[in-house]
């Protein structure tokens, strides 16, 4: 995977792993389902998989996944690959709502990125870029939230900007559902870790999407704690006002 270059590189990964992980879908090695089995089985195999392919194609990058251990040496490293093995673990095995996140920061930039979801077929890369959203936001913006921040974040959406709300699990998949026009933005006001929105955020702005903080600030990746305050993902026209809202 040498020959590859770092875009492809991470569509390939991205992709190869979700196969595994539907390969292991089909033939679990584990009877035990949920928290106790196959979900923990998916995010290790997952790991693996994706550190032996960045270790064998690109040797001297560093990598920070939700699944290693956090190896410091990153902070001065210049190319960083952070991944998110299995994004929705506890949908996996109980709706396609899981993804495969895989980017590549170039000195805190995402700069070559890849969400595979598996469940709905598809791959999503920084190189081709997606397809652009073409249709116009109607009168009522569609907004997708996590489920955990529903109760909070969404009524707070539809009150304010008579929002539609769904809300689903995983932060791939609720970016791939802007991306590919199913909803106009993603909002998550609860706070969440770099390898949640590394890959989903190069793969939106690829595809002409705007991300930042709920509090509007850029976003920054690579960071001594990987943990971020908050993620928009959305239409160029609704930032301004899912920012006011949620500030
Ligand atoms: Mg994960």
């Amino acid at each position: 995977m040498s020959e590859l270059d770092d875009q492809q590189l991470a569509a390939e990964i991205a992709q190869s792993t979700g196969d595994k992980l539907v390969g292991l879908l089909q033939n679990p090695r584990t009877s035990r389902r949920g928290f106790s089995g196959l979900e923990y089985e998916g995010d290790a195999m997952a790991h693996h998989h994706i550190v032996d392919c960045l270790r064998a194609a690109r040797p001297s990058d560093a990598v920070l996944s939700e699944e290693g251990i956090d190896d410091p040496s990153r902070l001065k490293a210049s190319r960083v690959w952070i991944v998110d093995p299995l994004d929705g673990s506890s949908d996996f095995g109980y709706s396609p709502h899981w993804a495969v996140h895989i980017a590549l920061v170039i000195d805190g930039v995402p700069t070559a990125a890849a969400v595979a979801v598996p469940g709905w077929g598809t791959t999503w890369a920084t190189e081709p870029k997606p397809a652009p959203i073409t249709s116009k936001v109607g009168d009522r913006p569609r907004i997708v939230v996590s489920r955990s921040r529903s109760h909070y974040d969404g009524r707070l959406l539809q009150e304010a900007l008579n929002a539609e709300v769904v809300a689903v699990g995983s932060a791939g998949v609720k970016a791939m559902a802007v991306v590919r026009g199913d909803v106009d933005a993603y909002v998550h006001s609860g706070g969440l870790y770099e390898w949640d929105s590394c890959a989903p955020v190069a793969v939106a702005r690829a595809a002409g999407l705007v991300c930042c903080r709920t509090d509007g600030a850029k976003l920054e990746f690579n960071k001594p704690d990987p943990w971020s305050p908050g993620l928009i993902i959305s239409r160029p026209e609704l930032v301004d006002d899912i920012v006011d809202v949620m500030t």
